[in-house]
């Protein structure tokens, strides 16, 4: 897929937007003011992969503990900020390495100069995050709901206030909880600014509903080059955002950290326990992290097309199974050696 080219962004050591792969994130849910326990979250969000973390700052005691927070933690930091224009400076003489804040909430032209100024003294990136939860009364109440076109009104809004600063280190979010209107929002801003976008489905629900939501929303924007970096909202552990982001990338081909399997449905053709087999040859790749394309195929009809794509693979016959590597037939396997002889080979390409 064509990547949108869109401006760089640093966050901290980590760039985003123009050729840059799609960055992870996710956002605790601690109480940032316990320095311990979301210190504690983000190491387990770390080992899980994600690469830019976010806290919450809703008052003084929060936007104080990120300078202890980040001595403990090795990926960038992102200081979430309502309202507070006060709260941002401090955030960021304490280190922070990215501001949540929309330069529209936060009141006279003064104040947003002071937290624009000292953003480009630290060289620090401002996302402006509109949420149609939170849509702008005024915009709202002249579209009649929080439509895409809405969305896209008040963040070009936004993005106008830090452009009048000359200050372009800009990410945007476009966030909603129905698909349509939140999709419609990135394609429409996609053309209208240069900036990296984050993308994100919001209140998408738990593990299984939101995780789904967000493959369809944030899949269908990715497969069209559009996005930055992403974050899966659920209404679950953080690491379990981590966990399905990762398998959106991978089922995108985005990202390529472990084996891809291919595996038909099985039907009234298949002569092999091909289901079993699938699922004894996944849980024993799972963990390698080679990146081959393993196809597991019930027959004839489109297991050998498949199975020649891959890197290997099988198309299942009568109680045996054709073998090919790089689209070759290598051997006929018997039924019970097939997972056997499959992780062999795959051991050894
Ligand atoms: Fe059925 Fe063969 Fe297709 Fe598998 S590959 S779904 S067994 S026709």
């Amino acid at each position: 897929m064509n990547k949108r080219k869109s401006t760089i962004v640093n966050i901290g050591s980590l760039s985003i937007g123009g050729p840059y792969p799609i960055v992870l994130q996710s956002m605790t849910t601690t109480d940032t003011r316990n320095v311990k326990d979301t210190v504690a979250q983000i190491r387990l969000l770390e080992n899980a992969g994600c690469q830019v973390v976010r806290v919450a700052v809703p008052d003084v005691a929060a936007a104080e503990a990120i300078g202890a927070i980040k001595k403990q933690i090795n990926i960038p930091l992102v200081a979430d900020i309502h309202f507070d224009y006060n709260l941002a400076l401090i955030a960021m003489q304490q280190g922070t390495d990215k501001l949540r804040i929309n330069p529209g909430n936060i009141g006279s032209r003064e104040r947003v100069q002071m937290v624009t100024e000292m953003a480009k003294e630290k060289n620090i990136p401002i996302r402006i995050g509109v949420n149609a939860g939170s849509l702008d009364h005024r915009i709202q109440a002249r579209y009649g709901n929080a439509t895409a076109e809405a969305l896209v009104e008040s963040a070009l809004e936004h993005v106008k206030i830090l452009e009048a600063d000359k200050f372009d280190q800009i990410v945007l979010s476009l966030k909603a909880s129905s698909l349509k209107v939140m999709v419609e929002a990135y394609r429409q801003i996609s053309s209208k600014v240069p900036y990296p976008l984050h993308l994100g489905v919001t209140e998408a629900g738990n593990r299984e509903t939101g995780t789904l939501k967000s493959a369809i929303g944030i899949g269908a924007l990715l497969l069209d080059g559009i996005g930055d970096t992403i974050r899966v909202s659920l209404t679950a552990d953080p690491v379990l955002e981590i966990e399905a982001g990762k398998n959106i990338l991978r089922v995108l081909g985005l990202l390529k950290d472990r084996i891809q399997i291919i595996s038909c449905p099985t039907c009234g053709r298949c002569q092999i326990n091909l289901i079993e087999l699938a699922q004894q040859i996944e849980n024993k790749l799972i963990s390698k992290d080679k990146n081959l394309t393993v196809a597991i195929m019930g027959c004839a009809v489109n297991g050998p097309g498949e199975a020649r794509e891959a890197d290997i693979g099988i198309a299942g016959g009568k109680e045996c199974a054709l073998l090919f590597k790089k689209g070759k037939v290598i051997r006929k396997i018997p039924e019970n050696r097939i997972v056997e002889e499959l992780l062999e080979e795959i051991e050894n390409l």
